[in-house]
């Protein structure tokens, strides 16, 4: 395929009026989600797009940088640069080629990634397949076929008092999800009470800590609490404990491992290889690459392959929009032993029938990226067979939800003040 354009759109969706969630110690402050999309074109005139990010979830960059902006000015230039008038044999030739280019470092595996989804995106509709068939090997007999039916746990709750948590689980519950995973922070007592509460309220429905603000909010969280408080939550049935102390911090996860608990993390990996060194320290029972930031398919399926026959399970980090949530059901519906996808409950979200709004807040270029909207019904995901990603993206969006620089998102400590 030889390209010929290639332009990022860095877009914000508002959240209005800005939201205050309280954790222990803080406030967290939140005005915006930002997502920068990736549109590429090739000679022969087909397109195919991405969302990418400055950085992962639990990244400092995503946290305290305003750098979605400084990303889509790095897609138009250096970006496009490097890869315009190109012809690619190969997707991962795209990869050489940026990773030529003289980017940040932090940076690069962000722009690879997204240029690879779109990559996939435009072969699949070259060929008139779903980008589930281009990957793998389909000529190997032992390949099973893809899994288009892919059942979703509900990623949620945020910040909120014990009892809020365990509404929102029965919500999440009732919608038919697998799981209902949520972040807690409120303070050891009410995180312990919460974990309590939801063993007594769910029954099939799993829950997942995602703890990545346990190391955010300082003194309260200690080694010995954090310990105390993975234990009880294992103790108590959690499917698993993600992020439970700083990503990099690959000591502290051997040490939590050791207690049997079920640990997740890997989103704050920089690149595939990163994810394959946490997979080694055997510390993790879930591995949780993203097509969006650790270089597309091609960099996750090196991930996938190396969870094969080990006891490790890939599951996708999945936060964004329906662009990202498709994206990553590809993945999974071609990796044999990938099952299980993370979908973002945001506020008002069209395919979810609830009497309580489970949002976590509003995100409303979540959906309206994409035209129509994605199969979800009784918490499965179907994908159709349509090539490519199987979406139409809504390029209105470019008008409507213009950039608004500064942060999208702020901690605040009471011992600042
Ligand atoms: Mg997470």
């Amino acid at each position: 395929m030889e390209i010929a354009d290639i332009r990022g759109y860095a877009l914000s969706s508002p959240i209005t009026p800005p939201q205050h969630r309280s954790f222990s110690g803080g406030t967290r402050l939140l005005h915006k989600r930002d997502v920068v999309l990736v549109v590429v074109e090739t000679r022969d005139g087909e397109r195919g797009v991405s969302t990418a990010g400055a950085s992962s979830s639990a990244m400092r960059e995503y946290f305290e940088g305003d750098s979605q902006g400084t990303f889509a000015d790095l897609v138009n230039g250096p970006v496009a640069d490097a890869l315009e008038g190109e012809t690619l044999a190969h997707i991962a030739d795209a990869h050489d080629l940026i990773a030529d280019a003289g980017l940040p470092s932090h940076l690069q595996n962000e722009a690879i990634s997204a240029i690879d989804v779109a990559l996939h995106d435009i072969r699949g509709k070259e060929v008139g397949a779903p980008i589930y068939e281009l990957l793998g090997d389909s000529d190997d007999p032992d390949d099973p076929a893809p899994t288009t039916e892919i059942p979703l746990y509900a990623s949620a709750g945020m910040y909120m008092e014990p009892d809020g948590y365990a509404e929102q689980a029965a919500t999440i519950a009732d919608l038919g999800f697998m799981g209902y995973k949520y972040r807690p922070g409120i303070g050891p007592d009410a995180d312990r009470r919460t974990v309590d509460l939801l063993s007594e309220t769910l029954d099939e429905t799993e829950f997942m800590l995602d703890v990545h603000t346990w190391w955010k909010v300082r003194d309260a969280y200690d080694r010995e609490t954090v310990r105390e408080l993975v234990t009880h939550a294992a103790d108590r049935g959690a499917y698993w404990i993600e992020e439970p102390v700083e990503p990099d911090d690959r000591q502290g996860y051997r040490e939590l491992a050791a207690t049997g608990a079920p640990l997740a993390g890997g989103e704050s990996e920089e690149s595939a290889a990163g994810l394959v060194e946490l997979g080694r320290t055997e510390a993790v029972s879930f591995l949780q690459g993203d097509v969006r930031h650790h270089q597309g398919y091609t960099g996750c399926w090196d991930a996938v392959e190396f969870c094969h026959g080990r006891d490790v399970e890939f599951v996708p980090h999945n936060f964004g929009t329906w662009v990202g949530l498709l994206a990553n059901a590809h993945l999974v519906a071609a990796a044999p032993d990938v099952r299980l996808l993370e979908y973002p409950v945001f506020e008002n979200d069209p395919v979810l029938d609830a009497e309580q709004d489970p949002g976590m807040y509003p995100f409303d270029l979540a959906f309206d990226i994409i035209e129509g909207q994605p199969s979800v019904s009784d918490g499965v995901l179907t994908l159709s067979d349509d090539p490519g990603l199987g979406l139409d993206v809504d390029l209105d969006v470019v008008e409507e939800y213009p950039f608004v620089d500064g942060p999208w998102t702020e901690f605040r400590y009471e011992d600042d003040t």
